[in-house]
Formats: C-alpha cells, structure tokens, sequence
C-alpha cells in the first residue's frame, strides 16, 4: 500500500491572479465535494473549469489538516455504501479514477451509550435486524416494520433527488407523481413516525442514534433526513484510505486533465452580474476573474447574502426564500493526539455516540438554554484505528476526534478576532468546554488516560474561518422539512449563468454533495450529453 507523506495534506495550487488561465469555460466557488464533483465532471466533457477555495488547502469538509505531529479530518468520519459496487461507489471509482480506496469500520460501526444502557448498530441489513431483535426481543414486529419503512422510504429519497435535478418546467410536469412518492416524507417528523411503531424510548432512541449524521434530533427532523441517514449506513461504514484529505487528492487531477486548475487561498467577494447574468468573479484582492458561468457550491445562505449583490439578490427572489430556512447547528470539535498506536492503546473501528439518556430533544433543549448542563449529544471516533495507513504516516501514535453541538450565538461576540488571537476568555471558554469533553472521553475510553500528548478545541468560529460558513453552520442549511419542500434549492438558479451544488441543494454528507455535483453537472448540460458520461460512470 502506498504510504502517502503528510507534506502533501495541503492541496491545490496558491492562487495568484498570474497564475490563471485567460479563457475558463465555467468558475466554481468552493473546493468541496459539491464543488470538485461538478468541476471534476465538467472538465470530463472538455470544459476547462478553475476552482476557488478560500481556505489554505482544498477540499472545503474533507480536508484533513496536521498539527503537532498529528492528523486529524473535520468533517469526514464515515462514508456508507461503498462496500460494493454501489451508485456511490461507482461515483467515487469515478471521480478519483479507482485511486480512492475504502476500509471497512468494525462490524459493530456505531455503539450508542444511552444513560446507563449501551446498544449498538452491525453492518449487513439482515445483521442488522437480528441484532436490534437481540436487544430488543419484544419489538420484532416494530423492527421489522421500521425495516420496510425505510426499504419504502426508498422512493422519497429518489423522487426528492429526482426533482431537485431536473429543470423546474420538467420537474412541475411530474410533481404530481413525484408528490405521491414522497406522500408526507417531509412534514411527520421521525419521532411521530417511530412512536407509530413502538412505545419503547430505548429503541426509538437506538434507531435515532445516528442523529447527529444530519444534525437534527427526532422531534425536529422529517423522519426522510432519518430514513436517508439509517439507510446510507446500513450496510457499515467505511473510512478513506490515506485519510479524507485523499479525497480531493485523488479528484483534482481529472480537473487538471481538462486544463482547468485548483487554486487556495482564493476568496471570492463577489459574483458579478451585468444585465441580470453572471459575467464573473471578483477575488478579494479586487482581481476580476470574467466568465460567464459560475457554479456557487459555497452554500446559499455566502450565495445570496455576500456573494451575489443585494439588490440581485432580492430582485430575484432570493432574500424572501431565505427566510424559509435555518442554518444548522455549530459543532465543538475536539482533535486528540496519543502516544502509542491504535492497537496498543486498544482504539476500536467503532464510532461512540454518547448520549446523556434516550430523550434526545429534551436534552438539547436543555443544553441550549444552560451550556453548563450535559452535552446533548458527544460524538467520539477513532480515525486512526480506521486508516490502515495512518502508521506509515505517523509511527507510534494514534488520533481521536469528538463532536459535540454548540450555538454559533455562544461565540459570536468573538467573531471579528483573528483566528488564535481571540483572546483569553474565548480560550478559557473553549478550554472548559474541551475538559468536559475529555472527561466524557475518558469515562467510555479509560485507557486513553495516560496517553493524550496533545488535543486542542474548535468551535463554531473555526468552521466559519475555514469553512466560510457565517454561523459555523455543522451542515449548511438545517435539515427541516421546510427545507427540503423549498423547489428554489436547485442547481439552477433565477440568474442566467449562476449555477447552486453542495450539501445544501440536495442533503449534507460526503455523498450527498457528491450526487449534488452530479445534478448540477445534468442541470449545467442537458440529458443528452450527460447520457455518455452517466454510461461511463456506471457501466
Ligand atoms: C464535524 C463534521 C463531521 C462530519 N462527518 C461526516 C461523515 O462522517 N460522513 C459524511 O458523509 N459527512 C460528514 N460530514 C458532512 C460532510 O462533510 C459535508 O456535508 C460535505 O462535505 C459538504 O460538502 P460541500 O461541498 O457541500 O461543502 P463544503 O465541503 O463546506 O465546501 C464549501 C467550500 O466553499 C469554500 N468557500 C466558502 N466561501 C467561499 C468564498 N467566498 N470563496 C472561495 N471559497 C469559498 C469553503 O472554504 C469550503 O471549502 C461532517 C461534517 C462535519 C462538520
């Protein structure tokens, strides 16, 4: 197996104005999966595509970034449905030309610990459902239920991606069809479907236990963002060889091949738009990149609130629709550096979500309103026990990460600091919430104890510097059911020459912006020519 050098984690080409080409055929704002996918597809039908990423590597959610020795990932602990020749497979094969390469996690991939009980989730959807009959032998019926809604839900979830990607004439065309198969996937939420099903909390609360995938508890989510999340894991998880990093690694060559470039440290002030149609960029450094098409795949609230000017923006509409959506929740993250390997200190392939009893919503009520009561919610994954080349890359040690939620609201009034010089209260901040979460950690991982070398905190200001996101948004848009009935979150936009990708056109997760990338891509060209590629991609 190739050992990758963590010299290479910084990815891309430095931006200077010299440095690009005169003559881009399309512009996309964003180096994430939203963003390569649809660069990395357009260059594969000859356009040649430049990417502009703000932060010092490429990327956006699947960078990895090291520091003292370590490496950690931010926004990618495990990927579904890539243990076989998948859609989501063939899609990565794809894009990374087979250089990207999975593990497998453990067969038991998440472990929830609910107040004093533990349960857990196995790969396999059989295995699955004979091991939640092992935990609880008196719900087979609900179990065997809950399997088939989510076999069922099947239809909502592509009937949703299939109206998201069409033109709006097509997709008003059949939305009477599309209606009926997505027949109230969004307004019952997951709590009012599940307790259709079963009065056991604990088992509602094991089925629920992966709520944190998209970032909204039971009572708040449309029991369709539950029913995407159970589904994509259910057959395990796996984690990219190499680390996320490799991702974008393994993706950027197809944009080169085309002629087309990557460039870091590049920020985009503003979509310029002439006569109502886009007709380019401009960099911070005031450089005006001229083309015209420009595919945002930094999110629609930076699209339509910074990026594109205000009176445009409101002229089209798109000021009023973002009033019908919420930025998700910030996140604290924490990035643990131990000394010993994975297998010495006994770190499992087992993501742990910790919980502080099974009523989900009621604890983050409770949290939101008193940041001294329990986390909701401590999410804590072994990334290193997960990568059968992290020791090639970092002899002798392992990692740990923890994700716990957090308002943006509770750091905001640092907002303006420059990253590492905000001070010492927001560092004693931070550092209170940082032992809390260690404490957590080591009362479910004890032989952690004695071997930490290093760890530091994020909060939601991190994710907006490196992110761009303005409140640290964990996955863009929330996950709401107004959410996903706004037909506006489109890759087409009211602006000729504009163009959306992302999570948050279609849904949060690696693969959900990846299949964002593939629609715009379809949107951007046109059935006929998309046909070939799509035959290429999954022959
Ligand atoms: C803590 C955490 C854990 C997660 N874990 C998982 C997981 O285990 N599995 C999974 O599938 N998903 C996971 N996700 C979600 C997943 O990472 C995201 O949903 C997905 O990567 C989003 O991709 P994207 O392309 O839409 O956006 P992003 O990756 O956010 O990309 C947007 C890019 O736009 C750039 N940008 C913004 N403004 C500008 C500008 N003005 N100029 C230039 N560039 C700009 C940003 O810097 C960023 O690079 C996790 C997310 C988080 C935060």
């Amino acid at each position: 197996m190739a050992t990758m050098s963590p010299s290479t984690l910084r990815i891309g080409y430095r931006y200077r104005p010299g440095r690009l080409a005169p003559d881009y055929d399309a512009v996309v704002i964003g180096s994430g999966m939203g963003g390569l996918t649809t660069a990395a597809l357009l260059s594969d039908l000859g356009k040649k595509v430049c990417v502009l990423e703000q932060h010092y590597t490429a990327g956006g959610y699947t960078h990895s970034y090291e520091r003292a020795g370590y490496e950690w990932d931010v926004g990618v602990h495990y990927i579904g449905e890539v243990g076989a020749p998948t859609r989501t497979r063939k899609m990565f094969d794809y894009l990374s030309g087979g250089d990207l390469k999975w593990a497998p996690m453990d067969d038991e991939y998440d472990r929830f610990y609910i107040g004093d009980k533990v349960y857990n989730a196995v790969a396999g959807k059989r295995e699955f459902r004979e091991n939640l009959v092992r935990q609880f032998p008196d719900e087979e019926k609900a179990i065997d239920r809950y399997i088939a809604l989510l076999d069922r839900s099947g239809d909502a979830l592509s009937a949703f991606g299939m109206g998201r990607g069409m033109p709006p004439l097509a997709a008003a065309a059949i939305s009477p069809w599309l209606a009926w198969k997505r027949r109230g996937a969004y307004r019952r939420t997951t709590w009012e479907v599940l307790s259709g099903l079963t009065d056991d909390e604990n088992l509602i609360a094991t089925l629920c236990g992966q709520w944190g995938d998209m970032g909204l508890p039971p009572k708040r989510s449309p029991f369709m963002a539950h029913a995407m999340i159970a589904r994509h894991y259910l057959y395990g998880g796996y984690y990219p060889i190499g680390g996320s990093w490799r991702i974008a690694d393994t993706i950027i060559p197809k944009i080169q091949a085309g002629g087309g470039e990557v460039f870091t440290y590049a920020k985009v002030d503003e979509i310029v738009v002439e006569d109502n149609r886009v007709s380019g960029v401009r960099m911070q450094d005031g450089h005006l990149i001229e083309c015209d098409c420009v595919i945002s795949s930094a999110g629609v609230n930076n699209t339509f609130k910074h990026l594109v000017p205000e009176e445009i923006a409101s002229r089209n509409g798109y000021l009023r629709e973002l009033e019908t959506v919420e930025p998700s929740l910030g996140h604290l993250g924490v990035y643990i550096g131990l000394k010993g390997t994975a297998e010495e200190i006994g770190l499992p392939r087992t993501n742990y979500w910790i919980y502080p009893s099974h009523d989900y919503d009621g604890a983050v009520d409770r949290f939101l309103g008193d940041p001294d009561a329990p986390f909701p919610v401590v999410y804590v994954s072994f990334p290193s026990a997960k990568d059968p080349d992290y020791e090639n890359r970092h002899p002798g040690t392992s990692t740990i990460e923890i994700v716990a939620p957090a308002p943006y609201a509770w750091f905001e009034k640092w907002n303006d600091e420059t990253w590492g010089k905000r001070g010492d209260d927001y560092e004693v901040l931070k550092a209170g919430f940082g032992e809390r979460l260690m404490d957590v950690l080591y009362d479910k991982v004890p032989q952690a104890r004695g071997k930490v070398d290093y760890y530091e905190v994020s909060t939601p200001l991190s994710t907006n510097w490196f992110g761009g996101y303005q409140e640290g948004e964990l996955y863009g848009l929330a996950h709401t059911g107004e959410r996903l009935e706004q037909d506006w979150l489109r890759p087409k936009t009211r602006i000729p020459g504009l163009w959306l990708t992302g999570q948050d056109i279609l849904t949060c997760g690696v693969t959900g912006a990846m299949m964002a990338g593939l629609i715009t891509t379809m949107s951007m060209v046109g059935p006929k020519t998309m046909g070939p590629l799509l035959k290429r991609i999954y022959s």
